[in-house]
């Protein structure tokens, strides 16, 4: 845990979340400013600013994870995201997988995003 870390803070229920699922290595919650409903965030409680800094057992539910949330939220169609760096768009600093429904052909992803 790093103490000025956001996601960090919110693992620890310091910063309300809409939370989806946790487990002792896992913690997923609504996205605060979301792409589209439902919009997730999936995230390893081991903090660390890029995916080369996680180790794989905190890395290992991330995906299964993001598929589960998919799954009840009934998004057939999703995009599975994850920045790493500034110029890769990452603005917080916690490894963090993104599972942006896309309801459909038409809705954009926003300004920066690959799948634009
Ligand atoms: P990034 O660009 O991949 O780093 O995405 C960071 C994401 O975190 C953005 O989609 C933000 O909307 C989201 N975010 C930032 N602060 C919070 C928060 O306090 N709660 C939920 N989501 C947040």
């Amino acid at each position: 845990m790093a103490a000025a870390c956001i996601f960090c803070k919110i693992i620890k229920g310091e910063i309300p979340s809409m939370k989806l699922f946790e487990s002792d290595k896992t913690f997923a919650f609504l996205d605060i400013n979301p792409l589209s409903k439902g919009h997730a965030l999936v995230i390893p409680k081991h903090h660390g600013e890029k995916l080369t800094d996680i180790p794989d057992d905190s890395l290992a539910e991330l995906l299964p994870v993001a598929k589960k949330i998919a799954l009840a939220a009934g998004a057939e169609n999703f995009n599975i995201l994850q920045n790493n760096g500034r110029i890769a768009h990452q603005v917080v600093d916690h490894v963090h997988v993104h599972m942006i429904p896309k309801p459909n052909e038409t809705e954009g992803l926003g300004v920066g995003w690959p799948s634009q």
